[in-house]
């Protein structure tokens, strides 16, 4: 398969793709149009940032496009599921991009806003419906929604769904379907539940397979910087004023953090937006759009929020804070470089987070360079401690450029104690801490993502774990406290968005 023109897609389609300027169909694009054409059931094994959108959205858009039928009231033709709203908005986004010369509409129905305007534009009638599994559930309990005459039916993200908790929910949604139907489901890894459920639900499905993410990661450029828990805002600062064409998502592991990051940088004069849990989701929206259109050159994210962006041109991602999924950093990383363009991933790393960057680096299977001119001296963490989740004994502390010059995190410091006292018994506690916190927030987050994709329950269950376990990791003050943002075992965010545009529900595709 060498150009879009040989897929022989509909005229108003190849226009749009044009228009967007695609030369070349992706890998997953290239097996997977042709045979959902065909209206053959597809099994893809790929990860965001694949094209894995397009890989869809155009055959379901050729399809209708062909058909060329007005919608029906309450009833899509077509039905795509995605695990998070910002997923969700993005992939609308592309249906409006593929098919701005279609006459077709589609509508995106998610939870964590009023159902009133997603209702209407299901009155009115859609094509094909974008939806999170909660709110969708809810509204066709109401009877706003019936799926009897659904075509296609497409699961993105089905891991992610998994990891979230939803599958009761998305088998509630697929007994609803009609037993003929085209099925195109989309998973970054097969785990043996995904695989039960493919095999119940697919029938004779294609299986397309796309290089993972994880190799993809080598294209972006990446170092480590050895900072004190107190140096990271300085450091950050230091970066981020460094150069002006500059657009950096910062990633913290709380939302409390997120929120202490964006006010001190807007405060030193650099424009950042904060985007988290806590944020209602047209907030989230808003700040998302801003640094999507340059109002801020900072996006300051965690991970549950950082879900389902994809925006072009993010020179820089920052790791403020190493991610406790090792899976989550690739994930991050992603953000920048994408469609083959550079990008630069600068983690920090404290005394204590060794352990994470070592799960990290055995993951890419790489080690990630430190960088000597920025990096400060940590403290040894001691003879035996087993810090970091992966329980490995860590390398010592990093090595300032003034005392050493190598550019190796291992051999040990010769200064003891400093910011960080990482004895033994104390790397104990804290860990066991640690791990009682991440159960909590994995609870509260599954919890949260159930009752409407990180709604503010989960995330007052999370404040609780912060009263409970505060202290840990000075989980009151400064941009190191407060509660993970809900962590069920997530991988990649994601995706799509290309002229992506603020929009909360429905659209007319012209
Ligand atoms: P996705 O994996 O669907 O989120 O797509 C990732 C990014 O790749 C999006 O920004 C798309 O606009 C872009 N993209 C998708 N297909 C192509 C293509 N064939 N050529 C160039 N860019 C593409």
């Amino acid at each position: 398969m060498k150009t879009f023109t040989e897929l022989n897609l509909i005229e108003p389609l190849q226009r749009a793709i044009a228009g967007e300027n695609y030369k070349i169909p992706t890998p997953i694009q290239a097996q997977t149009i042709p045979v959902a054409l065909k209206r053959q059931d597809v099994l893809g094994c790929a990860q965001t940032g694949t094209g894995k959108t397009a890989a869809f959205a155009l055959p379901i858009l050729n399809r209708l496009g062909l058909q060329n039928r007005s919608a029906k009231a309450k009833r899509p033709f077509a039905l795509v599921l995605a695990p998070t709203r910002e997923l969700a908005v993005q992939i609308g986004a592309s249906f409006e991009t593929y098919g701005k010369h279609l006459k077709l509409r589609h509508a995106l129905v998610y939870g964590g806003v009023n159902q009133n305007s997603q209702v209407r534009a299901l009155q009115r009638g859609v094509h094909v419906v974008i939806a999170t599994p909660g709110r969708l559930l809810d509204l066709m309990n109401q009877g706003f929604i019936q799926l009897d005459k659904l075509e296609v039916f497409v699961l993105d993200e089905a891991d992610r769904m998994l990891d979230m908790g939803f599958m009761p929910d998305i088998k509630r949604i697929i007994r609803e379907l009609p037993a003929k139907r085209q099925s195109l489901f989309f998973s970054a890894t097969m785990a043996p539940a995904i695989v039960e459920i493919t095999d119940k639900l697919l029938v004779d499905p294609v299986k397309v397979d796309v290089t993972p993410e994880t190799r993809s990661v080598k294209k972006i450029k990446q170092q480590v910087i050895l900072v004190s828990r107190k140096g990271k805002t300085e450091l950050l600062h230091k970066i981020l004023s460094a150069r002006d064409d500059l657009r950096a998502i910062v990633f913290t592991k709380t939302k409390r953090s997120a929120n202490f990051v964006a006010e001190r940088l807007n405060r030193e004069g650099l424009k950042a937006a904060a985007i988290h849990g806590n944020k209602s989701q047209n907030a989230r929206q808003r700040a998302l759009d801003a640094f999507r259109n340059q109002f801020v050159k900072i996006l300051v994210a965690t991970d549950v929020a950082a879900r389902g962006i994809d925006i072009e041109g993010v020179t820089h991602v920052v790791n403020f804070d190493l991610p406790m999924e090792p899976e989550a950093y690739v994930h991050r990383i992603g953000r920048t470089g994408r469609a083959g363009a550079k990008g630069v991933a600068i983690s920090f790393c404290s005394a204590g987070d060794q352990g994470d960057l070592k799960a990290i680096e055995k993951l890419i299977d790489q080690e990630i360079p430190v960088n000597q001119e920025l990096s400060v001296a940590l403290p040894s963490p001691g003879p035996k401690t087993t810090r970091g989740r992966t329980g490995r004994k860590p390398s010592s502390g990093g090595r300032s450029k003034a005392s050493q010059g190598g550019r190796s995190r291992k051999g040990s410091s010769s200064r003891a104690g400093g910011e960080e006292a990482a004895g033994s018994e104390k790397g104990k506690r804290t860990t066991k801490r640690r791990r009682r916190r991440v159960r909590t927030e994995k609870a509260s987050a599954v919890k949260s993502s159930r009752s409407g994709e990180s709604s503010r329950s989960g995330e007052s269950a999370q404040k609780k774990s912060v009263k409970k376990t505060g202290g840990g990791r000075r989980a009151s003050s400064g941009p190191e406290g407060g509660a993970t943002e809900g962590s069920a075992k997530r991988r990649r965010p994601q995706r799509k968005g290309k002229n992506a545009r603020s929009r909360t529900n429905t659209s007319r595709s012209e």
